[in-house]
């Protein structure tokens, strides 16, 4: 059997599992597949174990009564049931917002909005030549992102692999593991501040000094050699600048010296997938108030949690309390949350409502959008009936 992992952004399509062996995946790929029966959530409604319907329906009360609610997360899920909380989202007048409004949404919102030129991993593999990886750390976050797309593999342009065919770039913060692989044809740039190695291109390219300039110098030689060169921008990018259209309008200056194209390399499997579901309704792609019909930094679900805006929340698919800092997430106790997931996560142990979901790509067939855009077709090992797709209709006809 092949499939698809929905472990990470990469959605690798050949894991290929055989007389109960999984082969192909890295280590988090491995625990996905194998370990997916275990820690599982229970319906439960004030601590109490309960059936899926009385959860689903204490689940529709609290919605129904709440006067501002929002919904949060969705970035492990299908795009089917991205596209559910969204209408459910309108019909409440709530908040939606993801984990892209303090992770990539910024950089995708740029790619969508085609501000800067962007292009799919296959195109990658096949043609780049420089490969930046800037505030980025694959090894850790995107582990087969190097192997199956950008740097290690020979592509239809790049025969000789990336001992020749490929000219590496690290910008970190730190001599990250992806930093110690830049040795031949390789670049690795420690900075203190992103901006000034922002500048430093922007003034390498007007023939100016600037403090990197001889690494900078090196790099877009580099790139002129080649028809296709790509950053990869990860979160180290995103807040290593106070300003990201000075990025945006780095890889537009970039593409008068040579061509680049930029792809998010965040490491949800199905963000970008949100993002494009709510781009496609509203324009934006998170932090979103059908209320006020606009986006704004003051509707990210940390924001209205820590000031405490909302009084009911239905979160899916993500573990607040493990990943926001302590004084945002103890808010969560002073409002109602319903939490839909397949495990039993440190938010649905204090949730109000559980109600037990199926793991997206495994027990619930659907599609998820790759961080390059492209769209994949994930099929499930087994079907689940009670999906996130059955609970958020479920949901929907009970308001
Ligand atoms: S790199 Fe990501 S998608 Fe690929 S096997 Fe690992 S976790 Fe799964």
């Amino acid at each position: 059997m092949i499939m698809i992992c929905p472990g990470c952004s990469c959605l690798c399509d050949d894991i290929t599992i055989k007389d109960g062996k999984i082969f192909n995946a890295c280590r988090r790929g491995e625990e996905i597949f194998g370990r997916y029966k275990e820690n599982r959530a229970r319906a439960m409604v004030d601590g109490k174990e309960v059936d899926v319907d009385a959860a689903i329906g204490k689940a529709v009360e609290i919605l129904k009564e709440a006067k501002n609610p929002a919904i949060y997360g969705l970035d492990t899920t299908v795009v089917e049931a991205q596209k559910l909380a969204v209408e459910l989202a309108e019909k409440l007048n709530a908040y939606i917002d993801d984990n892209s409004s303090f992770c990539l949404g910024e950089l995708v919102e740029a790619v969508l909005k085609k501000e800067m030129p962007t292009a799919t991993l296959d195109d990658v593999r096949d043609n780049a030549y420089v490969i930046i990886y800037w505030g980025s750390n694959p090894f850790h976050s995107l582990p087969r992102h190097m192997s199956r797309y950008s740097y290690y593999p020979r592509g239809a342009k790049r025969p000789r692999g990336y001992d020749e065919d490929r000219y590496l770039v690290v910008v970190d913060v730190r001599k990250s593991e992806t930093a110690v692989l830049a040795k031949k044809n390789a670049k690795f740039i420690q900075v203190d501040d992103d901006a000034e190695l922002v500048d430093s291109f922007f003034k390498a390219m007007d023939g100016k000094a600037a403090k990197y300039a001889q690494d900078v110098g090196i790099i877009l030689n580099e790139m002129k050699k080649a028809d296709f060169n790509v950053i990869f921008g990860g979160l180290g990018l995103k807040y290593g600048l106070k300003d990201l259209k000075m990025f945006v309008e780095l890889v537009k200056k970039l593409n008068e010296v040579a061509p680049v194209y930029f792809i998010p390399a965040g490491f949800h499997a199905n963000m970008r997938g949100f993002n494009e579901t709510l781009f496609e309704k509203t324009g934006y792609v998170n932090k979103y108030s059908f209320r006020d019909g606009s986006s704004d930094d003051s509707f990210a679900f940390t924001e209205l949690l820590m000031n405490e805006k909302i009084d009911a929340a239905l979160i899916v698919g993500t573990d607040p309390i493990y990943s926001l800092p302590h004084d945002v997430s103890a808010k969560l106790g002073k409002i109602k949350t319903i939490v839909v997931d397949p495990r039993m996560s440190f938010t649905a142990r204090v949730a109000d409502v559980v109600i037990p979901s199926a793991i997206s790509g495994i027990e619930m067939s659907g599609t998820m959008v790759r961080s390059d855009g492209v769209r994949i077709k994930l099929e499930a090992i087994e079907e689940r009936e009670v999906n996130d797709i059955h609970i958020l209709k479920k949901i929907m006809e009970g308001l």
